[in-house]
């Protein structure tokens, strides 16, 4: 399909991103062209945009949590056809490497990353491998497929595969941003006996407790991990995800673990960490755990969840913009400006 198309391009840290007339791509044999209907706006965006997570190679259409219709079909690609809805998975592997075929895409050498690596969603189309790609059933709207490929099956992977939550533990979430927030739904859906919310904002605290956090700590104003130990009776938390990539909210995540608990790093950061002496990790048995992104998987549960109506994501998407007003999504997850959850682009 050739033609031209908007896109928001990333050219350089701190610059607003550039609305540029492109060249609609053209698909592989293995790829597909995608309508974007519907592209999320990640913290992961605002790190990029920042600098503090640099682009590869600018310039680069951002944008990792699309979701739209497939406009058209690789000449090799089997199972998919125009006009499929369509969530888009932000990274992949070559599908056939050792780690792509042990279901650990992030370890395959030709692992790239919508967005990032390879142009992304903020656009009018997008390319894709077919790899990546989700069925999106009716009955999902785009902005929920588009976030539910990262904003959500990311905390879906930290609490299960990283953090393996078994029902009746406690669970404490640090940052209820759009990661966070998810975090405590999972929590509760998965069993999570007690699960406590720690933000500074007291929007993003109200937030997670009708999301159904048992207890909201403003770390603003107290050392959540004594406030935490207090809720536990003395024992603290067995999981604590850490969604901020601070060096202080990682100690704090760590300072709130129970014996034999799990301090799950979500959050990007490029501080060194702080952690207790070694005896400390000896008698109590602590793990200090990074969690990336998500696998297949863990997106298709996180949609099965949806579709049968037990994780509502109605609260979610608090902003929908153009893509002509990229920039101005980028300012409000910056500002916090309303407390977002997940801005949605719609190109
Ligand atoms: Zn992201
Ligand atoms: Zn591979």
């Amino acid at each position: 399909m050739a033609g031209k198309m908007w896109a928001a391009r990333f050219h350089e840290a701190r610059s607003p991103l550039r609305l540029e007339e492109v060249t609609v791509p053209s698909v592989g044999p293995d790829e597909v062209l995608v309508r974007v209907e519907a592209c999320g706006m990640c913290g992961s965006d605002i790190h990029f945009w920042e600098g503090s997570a640099p682009i590869p190679s600018p310039p680069i259409t951002l944008g990792h949590e699309p979701a739209g219709v497939i406009a058209v079909v690789g000449v090799e690609v089997e199972g998919w056809r125009e006009g499929d809805r369509v969530a888009v998975r932000a990274g992949a592997g070559c599908g056939q490497c050792r780690s792509c075929l042990a279901g650990d895409e992030p370890g395959c050498p030709r692992f790239r990353v919508l967005g990032m690596h390879i142009d992304g969603g903020f656009a009018q189309y997008l390319k894709a491998a077919a790899a990546s790609l989700i069925c999106l059933p009716d009955a999902i709207p785009f902005e929920i497929g588009a976030i539910l490929t990262d904003a959500v099956a990311t905390p879906f992977h930290a609490i299960t595969d990283r953090g393996g939550l078994k029902p009746g533990e406690r669970v404490a979430v640090f940052g209820c941003g759009g990661l966070g927030l998810h975090a405590v739904q999972i929590a509760r859906l998965l069993g999570a006996a007690t699960v406590i919310a720690v933000d500074v904002r007291a929007a993003a605290l109200a937030r997670a407790e009708r999301a159904g956090a048992h207890h909201a700590i403003d770390a603003s104003g107290e050392a959540p991990h004594r406030r935490i130990r207090e809720i536990t009776e003395g024992q603290g938390v067995d999981v604590a995800l850490e969604f901020v990539g601070s060096a202080k909210t990682i100690g704090q995540a760590v300072g709130s673990l129970a014996r034999g608990g799990r301090a799950v790093i979500v959050g990007m950061g490029v501080e060194p960490i702080q952690l207790p002496p070694p005896n400390v990790f000896v008698w109590s048995e602590f793990q200090v755990i990074g969690s990336f992104g998500s696998t297949r998987a863990n997106v298709e549960s996180v949609l099965e969840l949806v579709a049968a109506g037990k994780l509502d994501l109605s609260e979610s998407v608090t902003a929908r913009l153009p893509l002509a007003e990229v920039n101005e999504g980028l300012r409000m997850l910056h500002t916090k400006e309303g407390d977002p959850v997940r801005v949605v682009i719609t190109p």
